[in-house]
């Protein structure tokens, strides 16, 4: 039985003291109301290690993103290597978000490294994958994000070491969704390439997420889809009432 997963991406948004705020709201909510869910938070790097200073027994702590160069430490400004992440307390990090593959122009294989890179410190990527509106108005949504799966998910993950997001690009912060027989055939097309490209018991043990305008309203409807294994949530994580609104319909 895999554990769903309620992960928050926080992006590039608050200032020191509002970061701050926001994450002790989220761990004492976590702390009281506990639930058969992790919760994973992933602030910008301008506080990750603020926050990993807090007490957060029970929320797991991701960044958003991870060098892909394959050193610990080296000439690489503005990078920050996966073995440091690991060092400041993170467990998680955000792979191959749709942000980056368009605006910072990431491939694949990029990705793939970022992850391999992640893997081998001990970090669990997040690996997101998704389609454009355009890809899915031409057909071409599972094709894409298959390939995707293929191409960016590196051959030592498995269940435990690797989470995977689908993420349609038409549906982050727009307000709009799939409908569930979407979200349902798209999950269970990526199980699919999974089970091809790895194996049966990594394929049935890997989680795969659903991201893109998750909201309380809509979290039981998305989270209730065959092959839907939690929430990577973007907006609606930036409010504690927001978020745990979300985990609470897992409970
Ligand atoms: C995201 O960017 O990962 C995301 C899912 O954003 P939102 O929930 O705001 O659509």
């Amino acid at each position: 039985m895999r554990k769903k997963l309620i992960a928050g991406n926080w992006k590039m948004n608050q200032t020191k003291a509002d970061g701050l705020a926001l994450a002790k709201a989220v761990f004492e909510v976590a702390s009281k109301e506990k639930g058969n869910f992790d919760v994973l938070i992933c602030p910008g790097m301008n506080l990750l290690p603020l926050i990993a200073e807090l007490p957060h027994e029970g929320v797991y702590l991701g960044a958003q993103d991870v060098s892909v160069a394959p050193k610990d430490f080296g000439a690489y400004t503005g990078d920050v290597s996966a073995a440091q992440l690991k060092d400041l307390g993170a467990s998680h990090v955000i792979v191959g978000h749709s942000e980056r593959r368009a605006m910072r122009h990431e491939t694949d294989a990029i990705v793939k490294e970022k992850a391999l890179n992640a893997i081998e410190k001990g970090l669990i990527p997040v690996v997101c994958v998704g389609e454009t509106l355009e890809e899915r108005e031409e057909g071409k949504a599972l094709e894409i994000v298959c390939r995707q799966i293929r191409e960016s998910v590196p051959s030592i993950a498995t269940g435990e070491n690797l989470v995977v997001a689908y993420e349609p690009v038409w549906a982050i912060g727009t307000g709009k969704v799939p409908s569930v027989q979407d979200v349902e055939e798209m999950h269970t097309a990526i199980r699919e390439e999974i089970k091809s490209l790895l194996g049966e018991s990594v394929a049935s043990t890997m989680r795969i997420l659903y991201g893109g305008s998750v909201k309380p309203s809509n979290a039981k409807e998305l989270l209730g889809v065959a092959n839907v294994d939690g929430a990577l949530i973007g907006g609606a994580s930036l409010k504690v009432e927001d978020f745990w609104g979300i985990a609470a319909t897992q409970m």
